[in-house]
């Protein structure tokens, strides 16, 4: 996708700070974080949102879900625990329209969200 966002910061056309690639997902910082820990993980494959699963690519969200865990093994966070986030459209407050997991930590989270 030309105009995506988080497409042009796979192709390395915007910076980010990276913290976990492989051949299906990168994972990288929030440029606004919302939590001590807040990173996003995506699929490298352009989908729009959990709208775009389909039986041909639901295994990106294991992918993604496999990624989280060994970042927040890596970032020591599974003593506390943390919040997996996925927004999905306009009443799920998504702003970038590439899927992302949020992935955040580092304090206690509150409930309900938003
Ligand atoms: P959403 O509201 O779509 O679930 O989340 C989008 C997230 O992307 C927000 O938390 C926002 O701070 C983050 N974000 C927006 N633009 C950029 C950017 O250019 N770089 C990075 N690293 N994060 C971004
Ligand atoms: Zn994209």
């Amino acid at each position: 996708m030309k105009d995506c966002l988080f497409c042009k910061i796979i192709r390395r056309e915007i910076p980010a700070k990276i913290v976990d690639e492989n051949e299906s997902c990168l994972a990288f910082k929030d440029i606004d974080p919302k939590a001590p820990v807040h990173i996003l993980i995506i699929p490298k494959e352009h989908l729009g949102s959990t709208l775009d699963f389909s039986d041909e690519n639901i295994s990106l969200l294991a992918e993604m879900g496999l990624m989280s865990n060994s970042i927040s093994r890596e970032l020591g966070l599974n003593a506390g625990g943390y919040r997996w986030v996925i927004n999905t459209g306009k009443d799920g407050g998504q702003a970038v329209d590439h899927l992302h997991l949020h992935l955040l930590g580092g304090r206690k989270m509150t409930w309900p969200p938003g």
